[in-house]
């Protein structure tokens, strides 16, 4: 069934929505269940449990932090950083932690939080367990989940016996690339119809304006303050950010001056969200956190280069960069503890090509060869974090995957629609490509460029 646009576009923090939003997303609900469950009060203690991918990178992307702040109440969409930060502070000096804001337990984020580097549970890459146990010791709950990319989250029951059909009924309920065209040529529609009518199953169409309005102002208070902040990103790699700087020149730049004066704005868009990210500021996943430039700026290419502001056109672009991602979460993986970065800045620009397309016109044909363009020059590509951190290579490969995704636009705009290789097969081999790679590729920071510098 199709991924609502507002399951793959959500606001969070960052640095990493599978490292993050997800573990935040697991320990709150965590916290949600000993209260309804009446465990609450009698809970002494928690113990956290980390594997795989959230282990080897979960220091660097902050893994510990979300899973504190989750058990401590906060949500990543409405987290205020002043607040959490103040909260985390305390938690340091006190060994004092509020479970849900309502409870008080010992908690030292050294000892509780087990990050077992050398197993990987079985079901995915980044596993989950929390226990919690009363004061003589005795477990009185113990959970395992998985948050499996793009902040989506899923427990070991849903993922030993996966839902049932959507019980909702979607007007164009497609699974496939094909389906989803062949629904736009009956029905007379274009994907952001489609995509609109699937939404207005679930809320109504005020509502559903005001969700895509409310993303694409977040995307761009990220963006901004991204381009107006100056310093060092936190983590210890001592990488200065760039988009500040970056801005300031293409500002006192003449206008019209320089070859590729276009593209030198769309680098300072996508680098600025993603130094922001890396900052653990307020982000859309878009569908990741480590890929949330990616459409942002080239939303904003369009918006400052082709159309002008535009609110229907903001609209327009982000229900098909979501029809276009639903196939890669439902069909392959948004995750690079699964597939590597082919599934997160791949499909970023995938889904930021088709919502190009679209809103310069394209057909639904041109719109599915866009998509198709994107991905097929980031297959293969490898998720290697320097220091477990996403900054090395994340925030220039949005800058790198923005770009890409504005020439597959371009490309497919320029011929008719009819090409060789279909989004679905592409989509089909990066699901291939991403499985026959080495774990060391996949958000492990055990190979690649994340090892490179320590050769240097
Ligand atoms: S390399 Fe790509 S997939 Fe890996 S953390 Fe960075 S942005 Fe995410």
């Amino acid at each position: 069934m199709p991924v609502s646009v507002f399951d793959l576009f959500k606001v969070g923090i960052g640095p990493s929505s599978s490292h993050t939003v997800g573990p935040m997303r697991i320990s709150l609900a965590f916290v949600r269940a000993l209260i309804t469950q009446r465990l609450l009060e009698a809970t002494a203690s928690i113990e956290v449990h980390l594997y795989g991918s959230l282990a080897l990178t979960g220091r660097g992307h902050a893994t510990d932090r979300a899973v504190v702040l989750g058990l401590m109440g906060f949500e990543p969409d409405t987290l205020d950083a002043k607040q959490a930060d103040l909260a985390q502070s305390q938690l340091a000096q006190t060994n004092n932690l509020l479970l849900a804001g309502q409870h008080a337990i010992s908690f030292s984020s050294v000892t509780q939080i087990v990050f077992h580097r050398d197993k990987t549970l079985p079901e995915h890459p980044n596993g989950m367990r929390l226990v919690a146990r009363d004061s003589s010791g005795n477990s009185t709950l113990d959970k395992t989940s998985f948050s499996v990319g793009g902040g989506f989250v899923v427990t070991a029951e849903q993922m030993a016996s996966p839902a049932m059909e959507d019980s909702l009924t979607w007007p164009y309920p497609y699974k496939s690339a094909r389906e989803l065209m062949d629904m736009c040529s009956a029905s007379g529609q274009t994907i952001a119809a489609v995509a609109l009518a699937n939404e207005e199953a679930m809320r109504t169409h005020a509502d559903v304006i005001a969700g895509l309005d409310k993303l694409h102002l977040t995307m761009r208070a990220c963006m901004n303050r991204g381009l107006t902040t100056e310093g060092v990103l936190p983590g210890g790699l001592d990488v200065r950010r760039r988009a500040q700087s970056m801005h300031s020149a293409l500002l006192a730049r003449v206008p019209g001056q320089g070859p590729l004066r276009e593209l030198d704005w769309v680098n300072a868009f996508a680098v600025a969200v993603n130094e922001e990210n890396a900052a653990g500021g307020q982000v859309v996943t878009a569908p990741t956190n480590g890929a949330a430039g990616v459409v942002p700026a080239v939303m904003r290419y369009h918006s400052q280069f082709c159309g002008g502001v535009n609110p229907e056109a903001h609209r327009t672009f982000l229900l098909t960069a979501a029809a276009v991602g639903s196939l890669y979460k439902e069909n392959a993986s948004i995750s690079g503890a699964e597939v590597g970065c082919q599934g997160e800045v791949g499909v970023a620009a995938s889904m930021a090509a088709a919502g190009l397309a679209a809103v310069l016109g394209g057909s639904v044909e041109q719109i599915e060869n866009a998509a198709e363009i994107a991905m097929e020059h980031h297959l293969g590509m490898t998720c290697d974090p320097v220091g477990g951190l996403v900054q090395i290579p994340c925030i220039e490969r949005n800058a790198m995957g923005a770009v890409k995704a504005i020439n597959a636009a371009h490309l497919a705009l320029a011929g008719d629609g009819r090409h060789v290789i279909s989004l679905d097969r592409v989509i089909e081999t990066m699901r291939q490509t991403g499985a026959d790679m080495s774990h060391k590729y996949k958000e492990t920071s055990l190979g690649g460029l994340a090892v490179s510098i320590v050769a240097c």
